[in-house]
């Protein structure tokens, strides 16, 4: 088609079809007496779709595995301290979870899923691990507290909602949330009641709930009710398919070391001779006991077969020690103190922790044994005060904290520009420590 220049006709009409101004709806005007009308654009608009893949071929196209396992690894360790080996297995894991999905259909061996089962302390990193893995590789993530569930039918959460909130997680984008990761924490406490284990308490309904994660977990369609809640019978479902959903549970598994430390006591390991009975002697071993883990054990633990079956990479988490948990406070990315660092000079003020501050904060967290939990609840209490007096005080430049500040026997001390000491205005307040 020939353009014709609009100035040159006086009549304006579309460059693409030669339709004139009064044939269409509107005119669109380019430069240079280019002009375009609106049927041309629906046109338009038509054959780009045509060449866009489809929703579910792009997923497909994305589900190549997009990290290496190194290259997981390396995101894990910008962000979670310690766990050298719990990162390296992950990784790989993650990676060929990746790798099946992108390969499905090209080989003649079907490749079965391998969800992740985490056993470790508390506040050691198990959701960190999980939570960072799904940012690295951009997939969606959602957290569920298995404690919170119910079998089908009691009071309490339907396993289906965690399914909504991995949806709400993918604004909604199925085929994106069909290959997201769910977290499922406190795992454990849906353990069984047995004479085998020594340390549960909840009744046999936690079996029930083993079975209803085991219907998502296994892979299934599974009919998702977009409001949450219970079904209703009005409510149109959405539905998910799991296959490709990598699930990871965790739990502390109190009292599995004492399960392990039997069975290889049974068979002479490990210096573990008859029954071993001795606790301080399972809570020093306890780590490595806890990278013996065989599905036995579990199941002697009280998790069904089924749903043991379905998680077959089990890593153990390691306690921090007090040189991990001073780094976590300074080294990741998103450290805490570098945190706090931020939110200070956003006020114009520089913070700085001395190195025993930054050991003490250490030192305490590892007497709560709640792992890296107790670090921020101390920072936060050291400078409750200051972040108090700051806004109002713009002739603060400098917080310096201490060990005794650390401790709540002093306040972090405050500064003006030339270095001078300032005092508190309002020393009256309740002590945060
Ligand atoms: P849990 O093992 O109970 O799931 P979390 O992963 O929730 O523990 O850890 C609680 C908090 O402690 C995290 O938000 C994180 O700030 C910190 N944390 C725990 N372990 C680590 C770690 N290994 N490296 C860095 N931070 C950690």
């Amino acid at each position: 088609m020939t353009r014709r220049r609009s100035s040159e006709s006086e009549i304006r009409e579309c460059s693409f079809c030669s339709r004139v101004e009064a044939e269409v709806k509107r005119l669109i005007a380019g430069p240079e007496g280019v002009f375009i009308c609106n049927e041309c654009v629906d046109l338009c608009r038509d054959i780009l779709q045509d060449d866009r893949p489809s929703l579910s071929n792009a997923a497909a196209v994305s589900a190549k595995p997009p990290l290496s396992p190194r290259e997981i690894y390396g995101k894990l360790d910008e962000y979670v301290v310690s766990q050298d080996g719990a990162k390296r297995v992950l990784s790989v894991a993650v990676y060929n979870h990746y790798k099946r999905i992108a390969h499905r259909g090209r080989t003649d061996v079907e490749l079965e899923k391998a969800n992740i089962l985490l056993v470790g302390p508390t506040g050691c990193g198990k959701t960190l691990l999980a939570q960072t893995l799904a940012k690295s590789l951009d997939v969606p993530f959602c957290i569920a507290d298995a404690t919170a569930l119910t079998e089908a039918g009691y009071v309490g959460e339907d396993v289906e909602n965690i399914l909504l909130r991995l949806l709400q997680a993918a604004e909604f984008n199925v085929p994106r949330a069909e290959r997201g990761i769910v977290y499922i924490d406190e795992i454990d406490k849906t353990a069984r009641k047995t004479g085998d284990n020594p340390s549960i308490t909840r009744d046999v309904s936690g079996e029930g709930v083993q079975q209803a994660l085991l219907k998502i977990i296994e892979g299934a369609a599974v009919n998702v009710p977009p409001q949450g809640g219970r079904k209703h019978p009005q409510q149109e479902f959405i539905q998910v398919n799991t296959t490709d959903v990598l699930f990871i549970c965790g739990g502390t598994f109190d009292g599995l070391a004492q399960i392990v430390a039997e069975r290889l006591g049974r068979r002479g390991r490990m210096g573990f001779t008859g029954t071993v009975t001795d606790k301080s002697t399972i809570k020093s071993h306890e780590s490595q006991l806890l990278r013996y883990i065989t599905p036995d054990d579990l199941m002697r633990y009280g998790m069904i077969p089924e749903l043991v079956g379905r998680l077959p990479v089990t890593i153990s988490i390691d306690p921090l020690d007090i040189h991990a948990l001073r780094a976590i406070l300074t080294e990741p990315r998103n450290a805490l103190v570098r945190q706090y660092q931020r939110l200070f000079e956003m006020d114009n003020v520089e913070l700085q922790f001395d190195e025993e501050a930054l050991e003490a904060a250490a030192q305490l967290a590892m007497e709560h044994e709640t792992g890296a939990r107790g670090l921020r609840s101390t920072i936060e209490g050291a400078l409750l005060d200051v972040m108090y007096e700051i806004p109002s005080r713009p002739e603060i430049r400098r917080v310096n904290v201490n060990a005794d500040a650390i401790h709540g026997d002093s306040k972090p001390q405050l500064q003006d520009e030339k270095g001078k000491d300032l005092a508190y205005l309002d020393e009256t307040l309740p002590d945060a420590a």
